[in-house]
């Protein structure tokens, strides 16, 4: 067996984590680079794990001929400007149900981008992402690529959001699998997940190449968490930012 052990800080950092408005973002020691998404809006930025899958899912569509990148990785203060610009513009109700407080964003995080349909007017807070021709494509695509619609229609009331067609979200792969086959969104996945604690159980994704597992660790209430690993074993790990871990395996 080896052994791993996270610092009580660790829980902030991973794709997994869940910024929302009872979980505020906070600033991890190991975020990704933030990298340009594409070369038309280079001012765009994203993790570059998150940028890389992105260029994939787009590459393949052809879809910056016709998407464009809104927007992505916002800094604390960024995020202040647009929730002040937005209460003065579209006043404090539609505020409340599309913009996020001020380090409760995803966008914080480098994971989340907003997507609309280039045309000549671009709505920054609202983009347009219809259910129909390349945006239909770019979502039955998204989750093999790691993306998913964070905020859909009939999950209000657990994000806190309303529903927001534009604003995906990069978890990785499997998980957005997982939570696609079976109608999640990060929230409840999370809640999930808690029922596979590590070492005890686990829920076994297939796929057609290898099998993964995926359970939950609960984070010490202070000090180190160890986790214990099988010799040899390929494994990644997400904070969820509220409380432990998320642990996948892959078996080979
Ligand atoms: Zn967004």
């Amino acid at each position: 067996m080896r052994k791993v052990v996270w610092k009580r800080d660790a829980i902030h950092n991973g794709n997994l984590v869940v910024v929302n408005a009872g979980y505020p973002f906070r600033e991890g020691k190991n975020r990704g680079n933030l990298v340009a998404v594409n070369r038309q809006e280079r001012h765009v930025l994203l993790d570059s794990r998150a940028a890389g899958m992105l260029a994939g899912l787009m590459e393949g569509l052809g879809g910056w001929e016709q998407i464009a990148a809104v927007s992505g990785w916002r800094s604390m203060r960024e995020q202040q400007e647009i929730y002040a610009g937005s209460l003065k513009e579209n006043g404090a109700d539609y505020t409340r149900r599309f913009v996020a407080l001020p380090n409760h964003s995803e966008h914080q995080t480098g994971l989340a981008i907003d997507l609309g349909v280039r045309q000549g007017r671009i709505d920054f807070i609202c983009p347009e992402f219809p259910c129909t021709g390349i945006c239909r494509e770019f979502r039955k695509r998204a989750a093999s690529f790691g993306f998913v619609e964070r905020y859909p229609e009939g999950k209000e009331h657990v994000t806190g959001i309303a529903h927001e067609p534009w604003h995906f979200r990069y978890v990785g792969t499997s998980h957005a699998e997982i939570m696609d086959r079976h109608g999640m969104v990060l929230e409840e996945y999370m809640d999930f997940l808690k029922q596979y604690p590590y070492g005890k159980e686990c829920y076994c994704y297939r796929t057609q190449e290898r099998d993964i597992w995926v359970s939950y660790l609960r984070a010490e209430k202070e000090g180190d968490t160890c986790l214990e690993l099988e010799e040899g074993a390929v494994y990644s790990a997400s904070g969820n930012n509220m409380d432990g871990y998320i642990i996948t395996v892959w078996n080979p």
